[in-house]
């Protein structure tokens, strides 16, 4: 078994890394005090190739594989976690699915603009009265002709107001025996006569990042925009899901690096009773928590990723990587907090914006109670993957850098 990271995954994440440390870092407080998302972000995220970084370059990506996926959202959360949220919905939650589910037309049509950076993709499942129990979703799509005339809202939705695509679950038939067979999965865009979009206000963190909400009122969307069968919209909510929660985990493992890191330069510096915090042993067992969190939380996404390449369903691990790495994400951002004493208390240092940011990913992309229940029906035999009628495709290095 080999461990070893390629040099092109090195390079990737360096690239990533000074990004973030240079241009973010230094002004991210200021943003996040504001509650208002950097202008620059998503264009320089754009001119990085950052939004098309694991699609094929004939579909206007950078052709990487889906390891370096992960290692780009760790880097990205390793400083904030707003931006790692760019990098979830835009590719995790809508450029996959369209990568994985869409015809060719579609993928000419969102993908490829998407994964320029030329537009903004966005993933619309939770409503006001809906968020675990998505099956259960009331916006209704209702054919009529070539059309289908959506009415409904949704809520939580990360870039609602920044977004020109969305990935929109609405219900197609209301009569489905089973809920969850009457969703169908559609693109809609911001220029659709009936799309209003807003911002959520007073969030506890991802104060840097855009959440809101989409409201749909008789929109027309072309049969055309119709993202797989009619029906099969949940499944595709689902294994979008697969990839969206690999780069929460992802994520959620920088935000444990950045707790680790500026809890060990803390406990270095800080002195009481004649020495250094570091050398206090209650201390120290903090900081051995956080290491073995993150390298733990590490290990899991990096199976992940390597399967994604392989073309391995990864419906467990990755719920099981994001469980572990969000949960923990929060507990070492407690300590990173705890460690520094009354200044972890203060936005003078980083650590109070980690353990508010920490806050949301063990509830975005499926609580932490149903990656429980899921892991739980895994263990008892109760649950069973069975093959969708389209696979994510397995990484394969010379045809994802062809351009044409
Ligand atoms: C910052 C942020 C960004 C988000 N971005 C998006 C986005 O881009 N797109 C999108 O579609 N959604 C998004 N969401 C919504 C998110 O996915 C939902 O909030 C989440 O699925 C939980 O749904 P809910 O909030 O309605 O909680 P509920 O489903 O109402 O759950 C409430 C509580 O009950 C628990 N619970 C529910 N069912 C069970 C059960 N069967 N057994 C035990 N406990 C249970 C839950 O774990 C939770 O603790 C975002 C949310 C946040 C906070």
């Amino acid at each position: 078994m080999d461990f070893t990271l390629s040099e092109m995954h090195r390079q990737a994440a360096e690239v990533v890394r000074r990004f973030a440390q240079t241009e973010v870092a230094p002004t991210i407080r200021e943003w996040d005090r504001r509650h208002e998302m950097n202008p620059a972000i998503l264009p320089r995220m754009a001119e990085l190739g950052l939004l098309g970084i694991c699609i094929p370059a004939r579909y206007g990506g950078q052709g990487f594989d889906y390891i370096t996926l992960g290692l780009v959202c760790e880097e990205l959360e390793r400083v904030d976690t707003s931006l790692r949220v760019v990098m979830s919905v835009h590719v995790g939650l809508c450029s996959l699915a369209l990568l994985q589910w869409g015809s060719e037309e579609q993928k000419q049509r969102f993908l490829v603009p998407q994964a320029r950076g030329e537009k903004i993709g966005a993933y619309a499942l939770t409503e006001p009265g809906h968020g675990s129990d998505a099956a259960h979703l009331e916006t209704s799509a209702r054919r009529r002709g070539d059309v289908y005339i959506l009415n409904g809202e949704k809520m939580w939705i990360s870039l609602a107001n920044k977004a020109d695509h969305f990935l929109l679950f609405a219900r197609t038939n209301p009569e489905a025996a089973n809920a969850a067979d009457g969703i169908s999965a559609f693109m809609v865009t911001r220029d659709m006569k009936g799309v209003t979009t807003g911002d959520i206000h007073g969030k506890l963190g991802v104060r840097a990042g855009s959440t809101g909400w989409i409201a749909l009122q008789d929109v027309e969307v072309p049969l055309e925009n119709r993202l797989g069968e009619e029906g099969e919209g949940f499944k595709i909510a689902m294994s979008a899901l697969d990839n969206g929660r690999y780069t929460v985990a992802a994520g959620a493992t920088g935000l444990i690096r950045a707790c680790l890191e500026e809890s060990l330069a803390y406990a270095r510096e800080r002195r009481t009773f004649g020495k250094p915090i570091a050398e206090h042993q209650l201390i120290k067992q903090k900081l051995a928590y956080m290491a073995l969190w993150y390298d733990t939380a590490r290990l899991l996404y990096l199976r992940v990723g390597w399967m994604k390449n392989q073309g391995l369903r990864n419906t467990r691990e990755t719920s099981q990587a994001k469980w572990y790495a969000t949960e923990h994400s929060v507990k070492a951002a407690l300590e990173a907090v705890q460690i520094h004493g009354a200044y972890g208390y203060s936005d003078e240092y980083n650590v109070e914006r980690y353990l508010r940011n920490s806050k949301g990913a063990v509830i975005y992309e499926g609580t932490s109670e149903i990656h429980q229940l899921m892991q739980a029906d895994y263990a008892l035999g109760i649950r069973r993957d069975r093959p969708l009628r389209c696979e994510l495709p397995a990484y394969d290095a010379e045809a994802w850098q062809q351009s044409s």
